[in-house]
């Protein structure tokens, strides 16, 4: 099957919601893809920062067997290991205290959301139900997580939008002040925006901000779909920061390929949805846990040591090119923005396509690289030699 042919029949029955690059994937390796001609790509881009373990990946492929053959699910009416095992190690490596799954990101930031909302509701009543999200943040595609992404175009078609989301500007903690008020129950934000542009929030800001919820008892709500799972090289960005959230959303990385996502609650807020508060058929799905728990296990503290220093010498070796499309780079670990001008991000995307390296775009003007975080010098070196010929050469 030739890509050609699958494209056309994807027009033909596929609601049409995705601009897609004309490439057919069929199967992948380490951190190496390939499509259905069986041309190979580096592969900078992991699925947007879902594959951490990258491709081929026995372990991971063997506990996800493993436990499909040993029972593929049961309701959440019973227990079961997985899932009870996985957030046993999520709170051990977090310092939080109770874990939710659901099974997504957009779906986990809307248990964060109703969390804050309902804590505010048992102290304070009614009227106190506003979070505070940033301007150029994303959040999710729900009705009430666009509401919360922080950017007009997401604003439009979908009316009426949930209300109670007012935004504030990233890096500012007066901005962040002027939008407080009686009315205010939690302020939300992810440490480095991705869809944004991977835009980092800066040490002293979250630190004020810390401050400044603890003070005004405002649930801190951080969005770590993006960041979280060793992307920016501690298993979440906030261990950097030296914050304990209230509350913290994960997702895309952390099934190593399969759809989970969730929600941890520090010990103020462990106990705020009680039975029958918050529930999803598949969230916390047994085969989903086994993979996110070989995941846990393959990303101990020498690999994630190891997302910084490749992150490090990708940054380096970006800002080393003398390139005239490269205005310079930002991110933390494996999530890596580089700020492009001249010339479009997408243009600039597709050339890379071409030349055999599948990166990402983010915000107006940026190229964002999300590689596994397993991924080697070597296959590090070849993409990044193919990036110099399109940055370079073009
Ligand atoms: C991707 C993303 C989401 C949405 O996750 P889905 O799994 O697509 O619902 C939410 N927040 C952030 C920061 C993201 O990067």
């Amino acid at each position: 099957m030739d890509s050609k042919e699958l494209i056309s029949r994807d027009k033909q029955c596929v609601m049409q919601t995705y601009g897609r690059f004309p490439i057919a994937i069929d199967h992948g390796q380490g951190a190496l893809l390939y499509d259905t001609e069986g041309k190979e790509y580096v592969d900078f881009t992991s699925g947007i920062g879902v594959n951490c373990l990258g491709y081929g990946n026995w372990k991971w492929a063997s506990a996800v067997g493993a436990q499909a053959l040993k029972l593929q699910h049961i309701s959440n009416l019973f227990y079961s290991e997985p899932y009870i095992a996985l957030a046993e190690q999520l709170c051990a490596r977090s310092g939080m205290s109770a874990a939710f799954f659901a099974n997504g990101g957009g779906e986990a930031n809307e248990g964060m959301i109703k969390l804050a909302r309902k804590y505010s509701y048992d102290k304070y009543g009614h009227g106190r139900s506003t979070i505070i999200t940033l301007n150029n943040s994303f959040h999710g595609r729900t009705i009430t997580t666009l509401s919360a992404t922080g950017q007009a175009v997401f604003h439009q078609y979908f009316f009426p939008f949930t209300e109670g989301f007012r935004y504030a500007e990233a890096n500012d903690i007066e901005s962040i002040r002027e939008s407080g008020g009686d009315d205010v129950c939690a302020v939300m934000l992810e440490l480095v925006q991705g869809e944004g542009g991977v835009y980092p929030m800066e040490q002293e800001f979250v630190h004020q901000l810390a401050v400044l919820c603890a003070e005004n008892d405002w649930l801190l709500l951080v969005d770590e779909v993006q960041t979280g799972v060793g992307r920016t090289g501690t298993l979440f960005a906030y261990q950097q920061y030296g914050i304990l959230p209230d509350v913290v959303s994960f997702a895309k990385g952390i099934g190593g390929g399969l759809p989970l996502g969730g929600i941890l609650a520090n010990e103020k807020c462990k106990g705020v949805l009680g039975p029958g508060m918050h529930a999803t058929t598949f969230g916390g799905n047994p085969v989903a846990c086994a993979g996110a728990l070989s995941v846990l296990e393959q990303l101990d503290d020498s690999v994630l040591e190891e997302v910084k220093i490749k992150g490090e010498l990708i940054r380096d070796y970006v800002e080393g090119l003398h390139s005239p499309y490269v205005a310079g780079t930002r991110g933390l670990g494996l999530m890596i923005g580089i700020q492009i001008r001249g010339i479009g991000h997408k243009e600039l995307a597709q050339k890379c396509m071409d030349a055999g390296l599948l990166v990402l775009t983010a915000g107006k003007d940026t190229l964002r690289l999300l590689p596994p975080l397993t991924i080697t010098r070597e296959e590090i070196m070849r993409g990044l030699e193919l990036l110099r010929g399109v940055l370079c050469d073009a």
